[in-house]
Formats: structure tokens, C-alpha cells, sequence
């Protein structure tokens, strides 16, 4: 029998005292045990303080990107030893692809936007500076810096892999330390996963540890600085969240009464009606229905009831349910006996509401050993009373367990989604613009995420029950109460925001980006002419001054064909409120703001690849003459050899008022 490990403070330790056995799903076997009572939990938390955070952050956001890159890679490279043990949890070949696959995409996504999305230094900065007083000596900008604890993730049975990676990529790109708990019937996995990236050699020691088994007081040391993120059970985060100092941040990701809409527009003959069927199929069989996602209640419009029933269960009797490991087999085991228990416990609370229309235990003759494997068929259920009806509202059977229920008209459907009182997400499918519009004010407060299928997206559409590949998904109310952390946002989880005030120059050193008004230094080699890594931040080009006249205003017109009365017509460009008379284009200054500051020989500028937040600020009338202060504000790495620089362009006329500003971004060579 295999001994599982723990990963604290720089060492394995093997299960001992008060380890707890894990089975094989589907054969009931003991394979493993996994658990110590002498952890000295408390002790990891310290270590991953001390030594841990210190470490990555010392480390860039570029660098901490490079590293997930790296932990991607690796696991790719062995996720088939993954894939072999993840048959033991229950789970089929295309399980897998959800929680291996979909965590390892997860690493590459917060990679990837790790060194697009951030700076290559150690604070994230919040929108732009707010210059504070009349000549903009002094401001502020809010910054986000890396908590100074450990992030402490507490994980559920179903994604041993992806539960993990979604929560460890962001708290790793913040620079704080993860130590990872997880549940205990499919840690084997998860501790797999673990000596895997250990094994990949780019971590830092301290950032990841492993917790299998109980954690018993250890989550009684953690503060303000640390952060504990919880899935599973509303029982258990309660327990949890109780059990926690005051002051702990604590998110919960818990029991969720996902719902799928059918909209009104929908008929048997539809392309929406083979949609919802396919989709309604997946989330009931997938993960053998143990996702935190899946459809538990389907609201159709009164006349769709019975077809939709009946079309459903005609495919539902072609799933063929048993050992994963076996062929043809297409939905495996739930993770345990026990939680086989618990779900058929809670089908036969729904069934005190509704009415069993396909499968169920009895009769029922799995790939597999119904005695010793924890086969559950699939159940579908019709409620005729969802108003009156409770139970099927707030009972989540963690299986492949659905319930249909007829609507009267969308405010009432509507009603009856957010009679879940907070779910991870809604579907809807629909062909109409009207029905969705309806729908999303309904139940957007109550959802995480809001998911819409047609026939027009369906060949891309990810499915009801897949989050963005980068998405840590969230919901209100009893989904636990947490915010959608999609993206950056995820980081800034691990993160504090700040606002910070001082002088352009100190707040240039604090966040690495040119502020308007901080020093500005020059030379005498073009800046076009220098190199990614020789371009530093503040260097600046002044360029000559260039009149505008008339001629060139009339020029541009006819060569763009932009003849807008406000450039050609003097009186009609008086009658406009913004104009003295006629004036220049807004594109003409640009143009010629490019032909001053350009250094036409080939150099190490390779492309101009946009323009952000570009402003008009003073008309430039015939006979002004205008000047640019091109100044590099932001440079980041792309590839070994270039990466994008972005500069501050402020576009001045002959009485240095700024006419135009804007940021160019080019890519340079290295
Ligand atoms: P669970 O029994 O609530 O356990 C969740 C985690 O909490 C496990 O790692 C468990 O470890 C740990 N735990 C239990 N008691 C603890 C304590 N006193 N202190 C610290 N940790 C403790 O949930 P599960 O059975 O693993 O997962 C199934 C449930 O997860 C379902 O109810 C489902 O709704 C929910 N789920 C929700 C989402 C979501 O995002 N909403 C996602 C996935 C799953 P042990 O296993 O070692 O006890």
C-alpha cells in the first residue's frame, strides 16, 4: 500500500499515526493511506512566512510567470503518470482532460498573462496617477503589493489537479506561498502532482507545500497577512471559517444549485433544443456529475417538458457507467462509498418533490462491481410544482443527478434560478438577444457567471461547466459568497491595493513607469537608435518644432479624402463650439508628430504596434507650429530578443500648451 506524503518545510514526510486509507473508486480497494498526526502544520505556516515568501519575492512577476511556464511544461511532459492514477479516483480518459489537462492549462494561461498583464517589477500598479495638486509635483497611485503570509487552499475530492493549480498559479504569480490541503480521497493525485513540480526544480523553497491527511490546530496560527481559500461542503467552510482566527481572510467556493435555462424562442425543432440536450448530457455524466458546476436544475418552458424528457433519457440509456479503466466505458465512479451514500441520500430527498422520469439504483447493472465500486446511474428527475417545492432548490447531490422543471414565462424562470440563492453559474440557451438581456438582469446578481449557447456560438463554446481556463470561478450567496476572481483578478487576491503618494520621481521609483513630470534624462544617440535593454526609463527625445499651414491641412483632406467641414470650412468650424476656425486633423498631428520624432535608418525599432489612451487636448490652428517630448515610460520583455517599449508622447504647440498625448507602444530588439 502506497504511503502518501507530506511536503513541509523543505522535507517529505510519509504517513503515519492517524492516517486515513483512500480506496480505489471503482474497485473499492485500498490502495493507499494518506495522513500524519505529528505534522507540524503550524511549523509549515512559519516556513512558508520565512522562508517561502521571502524567495518569491525576490523574484519579478516576469520571473514567477517564467516559473509557472516551467511547472506547465513539466507536468505536461508527465501527465500520462497523472492520468494512470487519476483512473483510481473514478474518473474516465476524458475526466481527465477537465482536471490534468484544464489545471496545466490554467498554469500556461496565469503564465502567459503573467508577462503580458504585469510589470516586470515587484508592485502592480491600479490605473493611472492622479496628479494632486496644481502643478503635479505630487500625486497619487494605487498599488497592489504581495500579502506578507501564506495562502492556505483547502481543496475538494473532484479536481485533485485543477483545484490545486487554479489556486497555486495565482497565489505563486502574487508571490506569496501556497500550501495546499487536499481532500484526503484523492490526495494520492494531488501529491503526485506535487513531487512532480518539485521535481521541475524552479520553485523556490518554501513556496509549495503539501498537507494530506488532517491539518488538526494548524490553521489556528494563521493572521491577517495570510489568506485561506476553501472548496467543498458548506458544512465543512463553515466549520472552517468558524475555526479561524478573527481577521483571516477566508473565500469559500461550496455547494452550488447551478441552473440551465431554456428560453422561450426554443422549439422541439430548433438548433437550440439538440444544444441543450448535449449540454444537459455532459454535466450530468461528466466527472460522473461530482463538478461543482454542473447542471442540478433544468428550467424549460411547459410545452418542452416532455420532449426534452424523454429525448434526455433516450440518451441517457446509451451512457454506459463503470470501471474507467474499462473500454467503452463513458461515465466512471463517484470518488467513494461514502459519498455514493451521500448522493443517493440526497436523490431521495429530491424524490420527496419530484418525480424519478429515467435511471436510478434499482435495476441498475454498472462495468463493474456494484458492491465494492461506487457506480451511481444516472437520475433524472421531473418536479410539476417548482414553486411550491423547497427541497430541490437547496439540496445538492453531488452526482449525476438533474431535476427538469416547467416555467410559465422568464420573470418566472428567472425567479426560480435564483431560488438557488447563489450558484457558480446559469446557463441559457437561446437564439434571442431580448430573452438574454432579460435573463442576465434577472439572475446576474445572484450568479459568478452567466453562460449563453446558441446555435451561432455553439462549434466554440467551452460548456456550461468549464470556467475560462483562467478563471478561479465565484458566486454569491450559498455558492459561498465569493466575487468571480477571473483573470488578474486572481492575483490581486493574494494581493493588498494601496495608495501611495508622493512626488512623480518617487513614484516612478516605487511602481518602474515613467510618471508625467518626473526627471526626464537625454543624449545624444536617438533613442530609436538604442536597444530594448540600454533604453531606461525617463530617457527622453525633444524633437524641432514644425508650423502647421494651411496648405497642409487642405493636403491631408484631399490625400485622406477627410474632409470634415470642421478643417475645411472656416465659417461652419466657427459655428462649432469647439473650434476658433478651421483647424488641423487630430490624425494630421500625429502624422507629423511621427515624422519629427522618427530616425528613418533601419535600427533596433522593429514595429509601432498601437496607440493607448490618445487625447486631443487643443485644437491646432493654421500657422501654429507643434513639438513632441517623446519619453520612455514602460518597457517589457517579450521574447530573447525583443520585447515592447511604451512611450509618452506630449504633443506641444509654440506656447508649450499640450495639444495631444498619447503612448505609443513599439516593439525594439534586444
Ligand atoms: P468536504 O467534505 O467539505 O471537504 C472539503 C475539504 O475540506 C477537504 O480537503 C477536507 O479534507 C477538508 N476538511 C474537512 N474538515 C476540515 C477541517 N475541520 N479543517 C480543515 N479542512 C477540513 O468536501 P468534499 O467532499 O471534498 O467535496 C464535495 C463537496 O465540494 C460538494 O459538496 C461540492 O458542492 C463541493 N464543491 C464545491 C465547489 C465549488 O466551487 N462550489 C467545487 C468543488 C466541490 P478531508 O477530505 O481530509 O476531510
Amino acid at each position: 500500500m502506497q504511503r502518501i506524503g507530506s511536503y513541509a518545510k523543505g522535507v517529505w514526510i510519509e504517513a503515519g499515526a492517524g492516517a486515513r486509507p483512500i480506496a480505489d473508486a471503482a474497485t473499492g480497494e485500498v490502495i493507499a493511506e494518506a495522513g500524519n498526526d505529528a505534522l507540524d502544520v503550524a511549523g509549515m505556516v512559519a516556513y512558508g512566512r520565512e522562508v517561502g515568501g521571502p524567495a518569491l519575492r525576490a523574484l519579478d512577476f516576469h520571473d514567477r510567470a517564467r516559473m509557472l511556464k516551467a511547472l506547465a511544461l513539466h507536468l505536461n511532459k508527465n501527465k500520462q503518470a497523472l492520468y494512470d492514477l487519476s483512473f483510481t479516483t473514478g474518473a474516465t480518459q476524458k475526466d481527465h482532460a477537465f482536471d490534468i489537462d484544464g489545471g496545466i492549462g490554467t498554469l500556461f494561461v496565469f503564465a502567459s498573462k503573467g508577462r503580458r498583464e504585469m510589470p516586470e517589477g515587484h508592485v502592480l500598479t491600479d490605473g493611472a496617477w492622479e496628479p494632486l495638486g496644481k502643478t503635479g509635483a505630487f500625486g497619487g497611485q494605487h498599488v497592489y503589493t504581495p500579502r506578507l503570509g501564506v495562502a492556505f487552499h483547502i481543496n475538494a475530492f473532484n479536481f485533485p489537479v485543477w483545484g490545486m493549480l487554479e489556486k497555486v498559479a495565482p497565489a505563486l504569480l502574487a508571490g506569496v506561498p501556497s500550501i495546499v490541503k487536499p481532500a484526503t480521497a484523492t490526495a494520492h493525485v494531488t501529491e503526485l502532482c506535487v513531487r512532480l513540480m518539485l521535481e521541475a526544480g524552479v520553485l523556490p523553497e518554501g513556496a509549495l507545500q503539501l498537507v494530506t491527511g488532517g491539518v488538526g490546530k494548524g490553521l489556528s496560527v494563521l493572521g491577517p497577512q495570510d489568506a485561506v481559500t476553501f472548496t467543498g461542503s458548506a458544512a465543512t467552510a463553515a466549520v472552517v471559517a468558524d475555526g479561524l482566527p478573527r481577521g483571516v481572510p477566508f473565500t469559500a467556493e461550496q455547494d452550488s444549485l447551478n441552473s440551465s435555462i431554456l428560453g422561450p424562442d426554443i422549439t422541439v425543432e430548433s438548433p437550440e433544443f439538440d444544444i441543450a440536450v448535449k449540454e444537459i448530457l455532459r454535466e450530468m455524466t461528466t466527472k460522473a456529475g461530482q463538478k461543482c458546476t454542473a447542471i442540478r436544475r433544468v428550467l424549460v418552458p411547459q410545452p418542452l417538458l416532455q420532449p426534452l424528457s424523454e429525448r434526455l433519457a433516450a440518451q441517457l440509456g446509451k451512457v454506459v457507467v463503470g470501471d474507467p479503466r474499462k473500454d467503452g466505458v463513458r461515465m466512471g465512479s463517484v470518488v467513494s462509498l461514502s459519498q455514493r451514500r451521500d448522493v443517493l441520500e440526497k436523490a431521495g430527498i429530491i424524490a420527496q418533490e419530484a418525480e424519478l422520469v429515467f435511471g436510478g439504483q434499482d435495476g441498475f447493472s454498472p462495468e463493474g462491481d456494484l458492491e465494492k465500486g461506487a457506480f451511481v446511474a444516472p437520475h433524472l428527475f421531473v418536479c410539476s410544482d417548482p414553486d411550491g417545492a423547497e427541497k430541490i432548490h437547496e439540496t445538492e447531490a453531488f452526482g449525476p443527478v438533474s431535476t427538469l422543471m416547467p416555467y410559465r414565462d422568464l420573470g418566472h424562470a428567472c425567479a426560480l434560478a435564483n431560488r438557488g440563492e447563489g450558484s457558480l453559474v446559469a446557463s441559457l440557451i437561446t437564439h434571442s438577444g431580448d430573452v438574454a438581456r432579460e435573463v442576465v438582469a434577472g439572475i446576474g446578481a445572484w450568479h459568478g457567471r452567466v453562460y449563453i449557447n446558441n446555435r451561432d456560438s455553439a462549434a466554440e463554446a467551452t460548456g456550461h461547466g468549464a470556467p475560462m481556463p483562467h478563471l478561479t470561478h465565484g458566486g454569491p450567496g450559498r455558492a459561498g459568497g465569493g466575487e468571480e476572481l477571473g483573470g488578474i483578478r486572481a492575483v490581486k487576491h493574494y494581493m493588498q491595493r494601496v495608495a501611495v503618494q508622493g512626488s512623480p520621481d518617487i513614484l516612478g521609483a516605487i511602481t518602474g513607469r515613467f510618471i508625467p513630470g518626473a526627471t526626464k534624462s537625454d543624449g545624444d544617440t536617438h533613442p530609436f537608435q538604442l536597444r530594448f535593454n540600454e533604453l531606461q526609463i525617463g530617457r527622453t527625445l525633444t524633437t524641432e518644432a514644425r508650423e502647421i499651414t494651411l496648405d497642409d491641412i487642405e493636403h491631408f483632406a484631399h490625400f485622406t479624402g477627410d474632409t470634415f467641414y470642421a478643417h475645411m470650412d472656416e465659417e461652419a468650424a466657427k459655428r462649432n463650439p469647439f473650434f476658433p476656425g478651421r483647424v488641423a486633423h487630430g490624425y494630421l498631428i500625429l502624422s507629423f508628430a511621427a515624422g519629427l520624432f522618427v530616425e528613418p535608418n533601419e535600427g533596433p525599432v522593429l514595429a509601432n504596434t498601437g496607440l493607448d489612451n490618445l487625447r486631443f487636448l487643443k485644437p491646432v490652428s493654421p500657422g501654429d507650429s507643434i513639438r513632441v517630448h517623446l519619453t520612455v515610460m514602460d518597457r517589457k520583455s517579450r521574447t530573447e530578443e525583443y520585447g515592447e517599449v511604451r512611450w509618452h508622447a506630449d504633443v506641444r504647440n509654440q506656447d508649450d500648451e499640450p495639444v495631444a498625448e498619447y503612448e505609443l507602444l513599439t516593439m525594439v530588439a534586444k
